[in-house]
This record gives structure tokens, sequence and C-alpha cells, in this order.
């Protein structure tokens, strides 16, 4: 899984491409490029006997910048119990490393993440494809998180962009993920959708590199 938050460093039309690798998978790297590695619930069943131990040494590769995806997905059959086990453990892999950024993955089960990783004040959380509500949100600002929007929030319902709205411009960004829409038709939209400017489109873009490179 990819995130690509809209980039104005050099021009507006950067785009900076951080790819997410579950444990189990192969990580081979362009020159230069920086990568996460988490354990996403999807996987859980093909994850090795291992893979904590993986994990970990994954995550001391000078290159990578975070833990993630790691969450929790009620849409899935892999049980609760399961994946908050495997969440925890995935957690826990970090207090050894230097890690102090986790991407997470949150569908339909917010009160149980945040219950997880509440206990960790001390990361720094970025909300990828983000669809919680004005009270979860308001809760999620409590921790240091990044709210990051997926073309889900133009093509889905108002609710989300009342969220959208609620949220302060350094605390949001914009990614497309696996959707087909580009980043610049997207930023495009969403200036339309919200009439907003160059300006705040940019800031989001510069809120996606401070997460991963401050
Ligand atoms: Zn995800």
């Amino acid at each position: 899984v990819k995130i690509n938050p809209h980039s104005h460093r050099s021009d507006p039309t950067t785009l900076v491409v951080i790819r997410s690798f579950s444990v189990e998978e192969e990580i081979e790297l362009q020159k230069n490029e920086s990568f996460c590695v988490g354990a996403h619930p999807w996987n859980i069943e093909k994850f090795p006997i291992d893979w904590c131990e993986q994990l970990k040494i994954k995550l001391q590769h000078p290159k990578c910048l975070a833990l993630g995806e790691v969450g929790l997905d009620l849409a899935i059959k892999t049980p609760l119990k399961t994946q908050q086990h495997m969440m925890q453990m995935a957690l826990e892999q970090i207090e050894q490393t230097s890690i102090k950024r986790v991407v997470l993955h949150v569908v339909r089960a917010h009160n149980e993440v945040y219950a997880i990783v509440k206990k960790y004040p001390h990361l720094k959380f970025f909300l990828h494809d983000y669809q919680g509500n004005l009270q979860e949100t308001q809760q999620w600002m409590k921790l240091n998180v990044m709210f990051s929007f997926s073309p889900r929030l133009i093509l889905k319902n108002e609710k989300l962009q009342a969220v959208f709205q609620s949220i302060d411009q350094y605390h949001k960004t914009l990614e497309t993920d696996d959707f087909a829409t580009s980043i610049n038709d997207f930023a495009n939209q969403v200036k339309q959708q919200f009439h907003i400017g160059d300006a705040q489109i940019k800031q989001m873009g510069e809120n996606a590199l401070s997460f991963y490179f401050d």
C-alpha cells in the first residue's frame, strides 16, 4: 500500500511515494527509497512463524521511517481478538528501535484501535484513509496524529467532509493510495469542494512530509 502525499517542495506536481510493506513481503527498494513496514491485518494468515523477529529486523533498516500499516479491520473475517493480539505485538517491536511513527489502518474499529494506541503517547500516528466521525476525530486529537484523507472524501458522504473541515490545516493531508484518481486531480477536487486555495493544499503536502521526515 502506498501513500502519496501531495508535495510542493520543488514544484506542485511532485509526488512523494512512501511504500508500506507487510512483514511477510520482500522489501526491494529503489535507490534512496524510504519505506514503512508493518503487519497488515489483511495479511495475518500469511505471516511467518517468526514474523515478530522479522518485523523488528526490518524496522531497524536505515531507510525505514515508520511501523505501518498496523491496525484493526472489522470488515474482514480474521477475528478481532487475533487482530488485536497481532497489533499489540507489532507495536511492542518498536520499543527496541528508534522508530517513532506508526501508520494506522482503521476500518470500523476506531474505539478498538484507540484503546491500544493511547498506551503509546510518545509515538505519532498517521491515520491513513481516515473515515472517522466528528466524535472520534475529537478523541484522536488528544494524541499526536495526522489525518490522511483519500478520494473517499469527495466520493462519500457529507459527514466525512464535515470531519475534514473540523481539522486544522496542520493536521491533515491527502493520499491516493489504491484509488485510481491522481493526487493532482484529487487536490483540485478538494480545492473546489472546500473553496480552499493552493496555500492550504501545499500545507497538506508539507504535513505529510513533516510527518515522515521531521
Ligand atoms: Zn490500509
